[in-house]
């Protein structure tokens, strides 16, 4: 959060007043979301002790994000902040669940057969089937297709992957090593992503 400098007013800060029972006048700068009027130290917005929050978060990294506010000693409690942050936490949790739900479901329909597959991913595991290769186009058809440079790869992909797919054919050396070394930490990646 920018420290907005320009204005400023010197005063008995309230944090430092109920706090540290100081009342010395010290120079006092509004925060830009509750408009309250705090020292430096107490400037930067805070959450609001909330009894429920710790219950209602269910990913670790907020949980501990929220563990470390509670705790700080500096800033004040801003209850705009607060909430501005509690939607951020609820927007992020849905949109991961979503999107693991919609990863792990299978594709919804067929189109054209240069569409819908993952040559590469497809020889290495031998069927267009496997489990492994709906993620990986779930992957594709879900995150890569949303930016451009997404649709770059894609579209790169489309074009390198015959020959690819030609020396992959001719050696169960180098299947295993795309299996293990590409395919596998890829997969891991999206799994850890959705789990969390
Ligand atoms: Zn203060
Ligand atoms: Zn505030």
């Amino acid at each position: 959060m920018a420290i907005e400098r320009r204005k400023s007013k010197r005063s008995v800060c309230n944090e430092c007043r109920v706090r540290n029972t100081d009342v010395s006048p010290k120079r006092l700068y509004p925060c830009q979301l509750c408009e309250g009027w705090f020292c430096e130290y107490h400037l930067t917005p805070k959450l609001v002790y909330i009894r429920d929050l710790r219950s209602v978060i269910k990913d670790p990294k907020w949980r501990l994000f929220v563990e470390k506010e509670i705790k700080r000693d500096d800033g004040h409690p801003c209850m705009p902040y607060t909430r501005y942050k509690i939607k951020e936490i609820e927007l992020e949790e849905h949109a991961e669940q979503e999107l693991m739900t919609k990863l792990l479901s299978p594709p919804k329909r067929v189109r054209k057969s240069r569409d819908t597959q993952c040559f590469i991913a497809t020889a290495v595991y031998g069927t267009q089937f496997a489990r492994e290769v709906g993620i990986l186009k779930n992957f594709r058809d879900l995150i890569l297709t949303k930016s451009l440079a997404g649709r770059v790869f894609i579209n790169a992909y489309y074009i390198i992957s015959p020959l690819i797919v030609h020396i992959i054919s001719k050696s169960c050396f180098i299947k295993s090593i795309i299996r293990n070394f590409m395919i596998k930490p890829l997969l891991h990646k999206l799994k850890e992503k959705m789990v969390v």
